[in-house]
């Protein structure tokens, strides 16, 4: 389309968050010529270290969001949660990809899955709740066990509860703590899978292919890929996560996680419309990273090839794990990525390691 606007090297690209996602879009833009401007309100963050630039400073200064807009040619995010009031603030002045639109169905559990439904997606059978009575008539209709979660800013199983046989309904809202919270029936899920997805300024869609995920205390552990299902399950996750970044407009990179269930059905758990941490593989296993795809993406530049050239299992380094690194360099096939982090701490994602071997089947 004739209003894309091709930015060349050496434009500053702007994030908002400056976390390991915005560290390794960052790296990304380098290795294409691009700046990174940062904007963020903590400290010590990991994106800064490998960037031209960073604002620190609050989702609600005004004056530093507007200067941060003008500072760039693009903004773009690694933290879905940005509030939609900076977002749009800094859109008046400049592109943001993706847009305000999108991380407000994002940011919300009950707009999500309104919307997937909407579109003709399977979800978990869900029902909004805003107090005991709510949650009372949601439990009749879904059973139990089910799951309570905080209708916003959620994430590694953070305001979450589930609600077993037994439990004080009372208790299990109180332990979520939330005005607004959804129940989700409990789907006993064969596996959970993932596939990233991108979408260009020109509506031009690529994939890479679904990879299997396993979490350990609610935080994502290994992703294998690509994930161990049938063609058909790949090909439906495919289609999925196609139908969704079509439909909900996206321009940029979205993660859509998904339940298999034991009969092969696909049904969609949440979506960030971000890079996200089971795309890491994609940094050594395929032609293009979903990194340097969302460069290209909101730099206005043709998609990259998602051909994936190794099989890959990628481990998250949390916590303690990451004092295995100097191990993890003398292992051939293994390609190490520690994120610059000071401080170890029990649940902090540290660094991840990816370990190829070659590609097999489709
Ligand atoms: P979420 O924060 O929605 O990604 O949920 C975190 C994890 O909790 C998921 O990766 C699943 O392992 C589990 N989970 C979430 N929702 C459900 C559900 N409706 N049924 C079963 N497990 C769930």
């Amino acid at each position: 389309m004739s209003d894309i606007r091709r930015l060349p090297p050496n434009s500053i690209i702007g994030i908002f968050g400056g976390g390991q996602l915005g560290r390794m879009t960052a790296l990304a833009a380098a290795r294409l010529g691009y700046k990174c401007h940062i904007y963020a309100p903590e400290q010590d963050i990991p994106a800064s270290q490998v960037s031209a630039a960073t604002t620190r400073a609050s989702w609600d200064d005004a004056d530093a969001l507007e200067e941060f807009a003008r500072a760039v040619d693009v903004v773009t995010l690694e933290f879905e949660n940005v509030p939609v009031a900076a977002v749009r603030r800094v859109a008046a002045i400049t592109s943001v990809h993706p847009g305000a639109g999108v991380l407000e169905i994002c940011q919300d559990r009950i707009l999500e899955k309104a919307f997937l439904n909407r579109i003709g997606i399977a979800t978990a059978p869900w029902a909004e709740v805003t107090g005991l009575p709510s949650l009372t008539a949601a439990e009749t209709r879904l059973g139990r066990p089910a799951v309570l979660k905080s209708a916003r800013f959620g994430y590694d199983g953070k305001g979450q509860a589930k609600l077993i046989p037994g439990a004080e309904a009372a208790q299990v809202l109180d332990a979520v703590g939330a005005d607004r919270s959804i129940l989700e029936g409990f789907i006993d899920f064969a596996l959970e899978v993932s596939v990233m997805v991108a979408r260009g300024q020109d509506g031009e869609i690529a994939a890479w292919p679904a990879v299997e995920n396993r979490h350990v205390n609610h935080i994502l552990d290994t992703t294998i890929a690509p994930a161990r299902v049938s063609p058909a399950v790949v090909a439906e996750a495919d289609r999925i996560a196609r139908h969704i970044a079509a439909e909900i407009g996206l321009i940029g990179v979205m993660g859509v996680e998904m339940f298999v269930t034991r009969d092969d059905r696909v049904l969609v758990n949440e979506m960030a419309p971000r890079v996200h941490n089971s795309g890491h593989w994609t940094i050594d296993a395929c032609t293009t990273s979903q990194f340097e795809q969302l460069v290209r993406i909101v730099c206005g530049l043709p998609l990259g090839s998602t051909e994936r050239h190794s099989d890959a299992v990628m481990k998250n380094l949390v916590g303690d794990e990451v004092d295995a690194w100097p191990g993890i360099l003398a292992e051939p096939g293994a390609c190490l990525h520690l994120y610059g982090k000071a401080e170890t701490r029990p649940g902090r994602k540290m660094g991840h390691v990816t370990r190829l071997t070659p590609r097999k089947g489709r």
